[in-house]
């Protein structure tokens, strides 16, 4: 079932699209390509909302794209994607795929998988490369965008590297193989409408997060897609389709297949987009987050001295308001508010074992990552600026104590200085120590009074 929504019935401008992404699809339409926007960008601008990002497909393939985009560069090991670097902007280009297989590859395209960077041909492209009835190999395509040879589905690249999730499909294969419904919708270049593969408007309408196909087969393919269902749920106020639902209750320990450095991209995704604390809830609702953090549940459902562990909704809420905001907070920050209260707890722990101050901070530092890294890993660049947070909460009590311009022009001073501000905000203390830290740094990042120049 194929709904093409055409312009006059539905939202879309394209004065709503980046001026750069609206050049890149008229680019390809005016080289006989096909190219739709696709993904979070068509999904956002139908509620709305402002995209983060415009992802375009199309039929041609990544060499073609290499050719015809000076600014291209091909990442992916696996699954080639093109980037098209813009002054402000990138803008990523996939080739149409089948993708019956993991779509785990998504989590490939990332910057450390970037295939060194060949020099691009200054000439104008050869014909091959423009007619998109050809693919990488010089293999002709059917009408339909699939390999008329029946050619094997294992492709190799030039230099034989073999690219396993590189098998370019239809539009359909394309649309099908995406998580969810709502994700699924193409904007059409050539005619400004909507193509609807999967129902997606429908459920857009009714603020639905669907999976296409069955969840139970969509979820064990990438049990990712669970948690991006809440990330969605919740970023969009949308409930998540009853049979969704349950798939997730059925197969939430499953999480932990998918490798501990993407869970962690995930997650902090998740809990970043301004409505963290909504998805904690979310999470422990669907039986996500015991899986994820299993210690830390563990603590959290354990109370001490008769209180709930209370202070992670409201360091999540704090988050959420700074983000709400407009402001920034940063991964370490993040991770530090988040576990704070558990992490504090770890280091009195090790401090009664005898530990000195700053031993007993490394040593709970380690503890923690190493109750982690079987299922949500945090970088080690990460968790040393987490340390450096709460080591800094000790030296914040003397004011201002020896070298204290040493402390501020520390590079962690900021979000050191953000963790004091929330803590005094939930105690309010006799003596708030934020604000003197703040003004101290402020006298100290003063320009100098300019010294007399001598006279020449
Ligand atoms: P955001 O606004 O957060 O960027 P998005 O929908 O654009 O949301 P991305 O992670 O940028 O999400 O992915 C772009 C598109 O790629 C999705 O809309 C979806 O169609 C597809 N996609 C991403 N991850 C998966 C996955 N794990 N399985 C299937 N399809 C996926
Ligand atoms: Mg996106």
């Amino acid at each position: 079932t194929k709904l093409i929504i055409p312009r006059a019935e539905h939202s879309i401008s394209r004065s709503q699209l980046s001026p750069n992404g609206v050049k890149v699809l008229y680019k390809l339409r005016d080289h006989g390509f096909t190219a739709y926007l696709v993904g979070g960008g068509v999904r956002d601008l139908l509620l709305g909302r402002e995209p983060k990002d415009f992802d375009v497909v199309t039929d041609a393939t990544p060499t073609q794209l290499k050719k015809l985009f000076r600014n291209c560069r091909l990442i992916g090991r696996r699954f080639r994607l093109a980037h098209l670097h813009f002054h402000d902007e990138i803008i990523e280009v996939a080739t149409f795929r089948a993708g019956a297989d993991s779509n785990a590859a998504e989590a490939d395209d990332d910057a450390e998988n970037e295939l060194p960077e060949q020099p691009v041909a200054p000439e104008a492209p050869s014909d091959a490369a423009l007619d998109p009835a050809l693919d990488d190999l010089g293999t002709r395509h059917g009408r339909d965008g699939r390999q008329l040879l029946g050619g094997p589905r294992m492709l190799k690249s030039e230099d034989g590297m073999v690219l396993r999730d590189n098998v370019f499909g239809t539009p359909e294969e394309d649309a099908v193989r995406r998580d969810f419904t709502v994700n699924a919708l193409f904007y059409n270049i050539a005619d400004f409408s909507i193509i609807d593969h999967v129902g997606g408007m429908e459920d857009l309408k009714n603020g639905m997060i669907r999976t296409i196909g069955d969840p139970l087969v969509r979820f064990t393919e990438d049990p990712v897609r669970m948690i991006r269902a809440v990330r969605f749920a919740a970023m969009l106020g949308f409930n998540v389709e009853s049979r969704t639902e349950a798939a997730i209750g059925e197969l939430c320990a499953s999480i932990n297949k998918a490798t501990p450095p993407r869970l962690y991209e995930e997650v902090l995704k998740l809990l970043m987009m301004g409505a963290g604390e909504r998805t904690y809830q979310m999470l422990r609702h669907y039986g996500l987050f015991e899986p994820l953090f299993p210690h830390f549940d563990a603590w959290l459902s354990r109370e001490s001295d008769c209180y709930p562990h209370v202070r992670v909704g409201k360091a999540l809420e704090w988050i959420d308001e700074r983000i709400g905001a407009g402001g920034q907070v940063s991964a370490p920050l993040l991770i530090a508010l988040m576990f704070g209260e558990y992490l504090e707890e770890k280091v009195s722990g090790f401090r009664e074992e005898g530990f000195a101050p700053q031993p007993a901070t490394d040593a709970a530092l380690a503890d923690f990552a190493a109750e982690l890294c079987a299922t949500v890993a945090i970088p080690n660049r990460v968790l040393i600026a987490v340390r450096e947070i709460i080591s800094c909460q000790l030296r914040f009590q003397k004011t201002p104590g020896r070298n204290a311009r040493g402390v501020v022009i520390r590079h962690v001073f900021p979000d050191a200085l953000a963790y004091l501000r929330f803590l005094e905000q939930l105690n309010p203390p006799k003596r708030p120590l934020a604000d003197w830290w703040q003004r101290f740094a402020e006298e100290q990042a003063a320009p100098q009074q300019p010294a007399a120049t001598p006279a020449s």
